[in-house]
């Protein structure tokens, strides 16, 4: 059962300077849904747009991104959301925190560095509980951070006064407190040591496996997909190009840009140079025509360079946005005509 759909969005940073309109194609035609409970990634280089995606999904739209087209709609038991159609910052505002809490790219963007860790925790459990203080909030608050392996002494704490691990623990306990149905989580381990990594991976899967929520996990990072996710999308220039369930993405991929994401990755034991991609990600000003990959893929043909192609189902849950897929498909239809008749 889906608890989101995104359907055909579109969102793009509009900008104006000396009346010549930019438009940046961060997310151009993106289509999928989320299965409730389950924890879906979302990978890709930098700059392919999965941070916008996820700015989209949360109703985080302030200027100059604007959603074009598209519908990102919330199926909760209680009701049906279409967040890009509500009005009001309230209102918004009254959905993040309660029903979905995004983890953000550094803790340092959630605390306030002049504010103990105690007047954060106030502010969410205030705004949303109406409890303000007193032995009702300390109840709620220390089983919440003791249950995530947190100690209370923390609360009297100034940010800078703790490790970045530490930090980053906080930000996930204030980003969990309400238990939200929905989490996004936005490269949650970037800049965190291999060892506190670990802990942060342990700590989200807890936090899955207790409170049964949705969540969504952005990162470039594909190990921590590997080790978190259930099902997964590669994004590439605005576009999603590939999404499978994550076996099947790591054994056996299908796009030649997924491919070449998981070549580059080492292996323990393998001392050979891994190969990069080359290239870069193009630009989403101006980006190629056609497949967007085409500038740098080693299969591309003629086609590829004039139509875009789409994003079908080659297996059951596994589909890939590439013209080599389209004979397979046509194939597996061919047999199985045969075999019914
Ligand atoms: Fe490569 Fe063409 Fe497939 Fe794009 S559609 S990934 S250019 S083969």
């Amino acid at each position: 059962m889906s608890i989101l759909s995104v359907e055909n969005l579109k969102a793009h940073y509009v900008t104006e300077k000396r009346r010549k309109i930019t438009r940046v194609l961060a997310v151009d035609g993106v289509t999928f849904h989320i299965n409730k409970n389950e924890i879906y990634g979302i990978a890709g280089e930098s700059g392919c747009g999965k941070s916008t995606l996820l700015k989209a999904m949360s109703g985080l739209i302030k200027p100059p991104l604007q959603v074009l087209e598209g519908e990102v709609k919330y199926h909760f038991d209680d009701r049906e959301l279409d967040i890009l159609a509500l009005r009001g910052e309230k209102e918004r505002r009254e959905i993040r925190g309660a029903r979905i809490s995004h983890i953000p790219q550094g803790s340092m963007s959630v605390l306030n560095p002049v504010r103990r860790i105690r007047k954060s925790f106030e502010d969410i459990v205030g705004t949303h509980l109406g409890i303000r203080g007193g032995s009702e909030f300390e109840e709620l608050v220390k089983s919440h951070i003791e249950a995530l392996g947190l100690d209370w002494n923390v609360m009297h704490s100034f940010p800078h006064q703790l490790s970045g691990g530490m930090r980053q623990r906080i930000t996930i306990a204030l980003a969990t407190i309400l238990k939200p149905d929905v989490i996004f989580a936005d490269e949650p381990t970037t800049a965190l040591d291999v060892v506190v990594q670990r802990g942060v991976v342990q700590l989200i899967k807890k936090i899955k496996q207790e409170q049964q929520n949705t969540m969504v996990i952005v990162t470039h990072d594909l190990a921590i997909h590997a080790n978190l996710c259930d099902r997964l999308a590669i994004m590439y220039a605005g576009r999603i190009v590939e999404e499978a369930n994550v076996d099947d993405m790591f054994q056996t991929p299908k796009h030649p840009y997924t491919e070449m994401l998981l070549n580059s990755l080492p292996t323990l034991g393998d001392r050979s140079v891994r190969e990069s991609a080359p290239g870069a990600p193009p630009s989403l000003v101006n980006p190629p025509s056609g497949c967007r990959f085409h500038p740098r893929c080693p299969k591309v043909m003629e086609k590829c360079r004039l139509e875009v192609p789409e994003l079908i189902e080659v297996e059951s849950g596994h589909q890939v946005a590439c013209f080599l897929q389209e004979g397979r498909v046509y194939e597996q239809t061919r047999e199985l005509g045969a075999n019914y008749h």
